[in-house]
């Protein structure tokens, strides 16, 4: 997937993936509709409505392309595992070598790391081997990451 073919299906998980990483705590701007909900600036006429007719939740459009980017990477590393015979059966494989380091820039951009969400809870090293998973939530399903060998059933190499 690249933004060049992102169909309107795409769009909306994208967008379902980037309002999953809505901050813990509002503020009364942001809760407004008057500042981004991320970076709390004072929104201009580019700003995104992010749930019309929902709430007045609006982003700024750096904070918005940037949790893009990182849905679009993980989504790519995430699909790229479900469909790759090397990659099920534990190979090294390139491609998701590939969509890995780019999903680690997406999310370094957004001053965070790779978080094994769905095992052990630690940050996930750029040499250590990890996949992107979809973690069962308390609520809903979350893209994550986890640690190979925390994946369940995974013997520790
Ligand atoms: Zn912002
Ligand atoms: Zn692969
Ligand atoms: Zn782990």
């Amino acid at each position: 997937m690249t933004l060049m073919t992102i169909t309107p299906e795409d769009q909306e998980w994208l967008h379902r993936l980037v309002m999953l990483r809505l901050p813990d705590q509002l503020t009364p701007e942001s809760r407004a509709g008057r500042d981004c909900m991320w970076c709390l600036a004072a929104l201009d006429a580019t700003s995104i409505d992010l749930e019309p007719g929902v709430t007045r939740f609006r982003s700024c459009a750096v904070c918005y392309l940037a949790r893009l980017a990182w849905a679009i990477t993980w989504g790519d590393w995430y699909t790229h595992l479900q469909s790759c015979g090397a990659c099920q059966q534990g190979a090294l494989c390139m491609v998701a070598r590939g969509r890995r380091v780019q999903n680690e820039a997406a999310c370094a951009a957004l001053g965070e790391t790779l978080r094994c969400t769905a095992g052990c809870l630690l940050p996930i090293g750029s040499g250590e081997r990890a996949v992107a998973v979809v973690w069962d939530g308390l609520t809903q399903l979350y893209p994550g990451y986890a640690h190979t060998v925390c994946l369940p059933g995974e013997a520790p190499r």
